[in-house]
């Protein structure tokens, strides 16, 4: 019997736990809105940070930061409108220790407020051209001031890795006194170690009252965000300013699914996060960051490669229990592949030169085939020698080199089918698509018809075949690449997507090569459809 357990951790966790100074419960505190849309190159527009929002509300997130109202009449907007959208997350606006920035969040109608100055001499002297002591008596004046409009204050020393450790105590300490109910404590530029940044958050948490909630912001210059929030949570800090995929300034921020998982997977702290939701909240978000960022394929889970796996020896032990190689379930974080483990493990296992007879046993199965030894033998030095020239086995790969042994293929399902396509384009027209779906709707074909017009006839046609779908269900493109599989302007294009269905949060990737982009496009965004529809009706 295969284990159900979701989650297997090192047994060494649980022996730390009695020396740390972990908090009852985590909080989320995100910024993807403001430190993350500081990314250079990403912008989101109104009705994508409308959305995040919307989202991340969905996901659980305690505290969200829509912006800086006092930077722009955009962010002052979204500030304002998703103040106003009702969300169960607390809703908060940043502010540097100035009227005017404080006025504007008060006049975006936030529930709390974020406000920040820093506290290095480098800043203090260089930036703010300020005495350490004006410092102090700012923080003393703007914290009462925005006292009298909001019952929760954040304050945040900048660049408080770099303060005097006792300066940063003051600072903070003057905060609280004055007004502020929690603390954050960011590492701006990315400067520090883990033990280093314990060692902050226990002296200020030391220093504190205990009804001041601590939060962490960590930069990931050295690679070292996440690891540092975790050493802000074995210290007394017990909310984590993270990012959505980890964006934000420079090398970006804490990554909200590293953070929250490693609370949740090695501590088991309580949080109000639906864990479900946390890959394809970074899915979306990836969509709104139009190809300028993408989530890394070896990327910590999320990435193409999180739950993959080839050696064969691996994928043996997987197929007795998935936790011999992967700390917890797919699911866990809203990978949807199927239900049983097994059935994850045989989808997830990569077909490659290091795979061994299991996987490839388990992978044949999957498709219903039941070779002769001969022809498993043959199948299976087939793909080593097609692994050994440096190919990935795709699965087309695959189901052509069985269909070069056996002679035969598995008929699969098709629940939608493209029946038409009308292409019109040119240097005087403006590109045009319809399309004709056949839609598999309880055992019956029904047909669907919808036009579109879009910048190029790729668009067209997607949007047109998007549209059709949509009496059965809202579905969006999350990514497409193209790539030509051989030169020459007859060369096949190959077509990669991914759509996730809004209604299920089920997120598919396909593919599909023929000489005529336009197809190509057509048939991976159909065979997407089939996925989708699919998994639904399981
Ligand atoms: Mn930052």
């Amino acid at each position: 019997m295969t284990e159900k357990k979701e989650i297997d951790v090192s047994k060494v966790m649980g022996m730390l736990r009695d020396q740390l100074q972990l908090p009852e419960k985590a909080y989320f505190f995100d910024t993807t809105l403001r430190d993350g849309e500081q990314t250079p190159g990403i912008s989101f527009t109104h009705e994508e940070k409308l959305s995040i929002a919307r989202t991340l509300d969905d996901l659980g997130i305690d505290v969200i930061e829509a912006g800086f109202p006092v930077i722009s009449e955009g962010d002052f907007k979204a500030c304002r409108d998703i103040s106003n959208l009702g969300l169960e997350s607390e809703i908060i606006g940043l502010a540097r220790m100035k009227k005017l920035d404080i006025d504007k969040v008060i006049e975006a109608d936030m529930d709390s407020i974020h406000v920040f100055i820093a506290t290095s001499e480098l800043h203090m002297k260089e930036k703010l051209k300020m005495t350490p002591d004006e410092v102090i008596d700012s923080i003393a004046k703007h914290v009462t001031y925005a006292k009298d409009h909001f019952d929760k204050i954040l304050f945040s020393a900048e660049d408080a890795t770099r303060s005097d450790l006792n300066f940063l105590i003051k600072a903070n300490k003057t905060a609280v006194q004055h007004g502020a109910t929690r603390v954050n404590i960011p590492d701006t530029v990315g400067t520090i170690s883990p033990n280093a940044f314990g060692h902050i958050i226990k002296k200020n948490y030391e220093a504190l009252p205990k009804d001041v909630r601590i939060a962490v912001h960590c930069h990931n210059d050295f690679g070292l965000a996440v690891a540092n929030t975790i050493a802000g949570f074995e210290n007394g800090a017990s909310e984590a300013q993270t990012t959505i995929m980890g964006l934000g300034e420079r090398a970006g921020n804490a990554s909200f699914e590293e953070t929250a998982m490693s609370l949740y997977a090695l501590y088991q702290l309580p949080m109000n996060i639906n864990t479900k939701l946390i890959f394809p909240t970074a899915k979306l978000v990836e969509s709104y960051c139009g190809g300028k960022i993408r989530i890394g394929r070896l990327q910590p889970l999320i990435g193409q490669n999180a739950f993959a796996h080839e050696s064969g020896i691996h994928a043996h032990a997987m197929i007795a229990n998935a936790r011999a190689y992967e700390p917890i379930t797919p699911e866990l974080i809203g990978i949807k592949r199927t239900d049983s483990v097994e059935e994850i493990v045989k989808k997830s296992i990569k077909l490659g030169k290091h795979s061994g007879g299991h996987a490839l046993k388990a992978k044949l199965e999957d498709f219903g085939l039941d070779p002769s030894d001969e022809q498993f033998n043959k199948i299976m030095d087939d793909i080593k020698r097609f692994g050994d020239k440096g190919h990935e086995v795709s699965e087309e790969d695959f189901l052509a080199i069985v269909k070069d042994v056996m002679g035969e293929l598995p008929q699969e399902e098709k629940y939608v089918i493209i029946d038409e396509l009308t292409v019109l384009t040119g240097s005087v027209v403006t590109p045009t698509s319809t399309v004709r779906l056949k839609i598999r709707n309880n055992g019956d074909f029904i047909s669907k018809t919808a036009s579109s017009v879009g910048v190029g006839p790729v668009d067209a046609s997607v949007k047109a075949i998007v549209k059709c779908f949509e009496p059965m269900s809202k579905v969006k493109l999350l990514s497409y690449n193209i790539d030509a599989v051989t030169g020459g302007s007859d060369a096949l294009g190959n077509v990669t997507i991914e759509v996730m269905d809004l209604d299920s949060n089920i997120i598919v990737s396909s593919s599909a090569t023929h000489e005529d982009i336009v197809m190509s496009s057509v048939l991976s965004l159909v065979e997407g459809l089939n996925k989708i529809t699919k998994q639904k009706n399981q």
